[in-house]
């Protein structure tokens, strides 16, 4: 456990494509240090069995959402399949203010409401060394159909013109180098710059080459979607 923390911590968003292993990197992050804390989100989906209240999300029922959303306590909230999920800002002010460094793993349009309403908010985005990196990690999961993989493919180019909105671009290619990266981007907010400036051309050529991908995978099928 930490000591009593005079610091206050830091408010890390962090997106990035399907596969890209975001999750890895901030599990490492977690284990590293005592000084970070994962987000739990609200949200009006029922629990899944083994979910606890305060662990997985805080389940609340849509009235109670609603009134929350009302009265401006989301820092960002998205509607999925018909179920509210959202950040605290509450939540998240009080894991700062004791120190904790609190990381939300969000989609651009959840970093961006974020951004918007939090001053504090740092926005970094992880991606892979490469088109080819990227794919061969969605196909090396073997859990995935090649639709699913399409599918994430296809988010991934949209995603590609956003990254270059974030403070902040992290590639992952050796994985202890990536959690080395990230604790000290946390640490020091002046490399949020130098990372991104070091990285942003790599995104074009990314996004390029999955698209190429996806031209070799629909090959000579048809009735694909476009
Ligand atoms: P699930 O119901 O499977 O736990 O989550 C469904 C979706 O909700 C996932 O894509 C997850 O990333 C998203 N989600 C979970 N928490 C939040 C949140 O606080 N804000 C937003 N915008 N999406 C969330």
């Amino acid at each position: 456990m930490s000591k009593t923390a005079e610091k206050k911590g830091e408010l890390i968003v962090v997106s990035g494509f399907s596969g890209v292993g975001k999750g890895t990197i901030i599990g490492r992050a977690m284990q590293a240090r005592d000084n970070f804390a994962f987000s739990v989100s609200a949200t009006t989906r029922a629990p899944r069995e083994g979910e606890e209240h305060g662990v997985q999300y805080f389940f609340l029922t849509r009235e109670d959402f609603e009134q929350k959303i009302a009265a401006g306590e989301f820092l960002e909230y998205a509607e999925y399949s018909g179920n509210y999920y959202g950040t605290l800002r509450s939540y998240v002010d009080d894991l700062i203010s004791t120190g904790k460094n609190v990381v939300l793993d969000v989609d651009y349009r959840g970093a961006f409401a974020i951004d918007a309403n939090d001053a504090r908010a740092r926005l970094i985005f992880i991606i892979p060394p490469s088109a080819e990196a990227l794919y061969a990690r969605l196909t090396g999961r073997g859990t995935e159909t090649e639709e699913s993989i399409i599918k994430r493919i296809n988010q991934a180019i949209t995603e590609a013109d956003q990254a270059e909105k974030y403070n902040c671009i992290l590639v992952n290619d050796d994985l202890d180098r990536a959690v080395e990266d990230f604790l000290a981007i946390v640490d020091d907010p002046a490399l949020d710059r130098q990372f991104y400036e070091k990285n942003l051309a790599l995104i074009q050529p990314i996004k390029s080459g999955l698209k190429q991908i996806l031209e070799d995978l629909r090959g000579p099928q048809e009735g694909e979607l476009e």
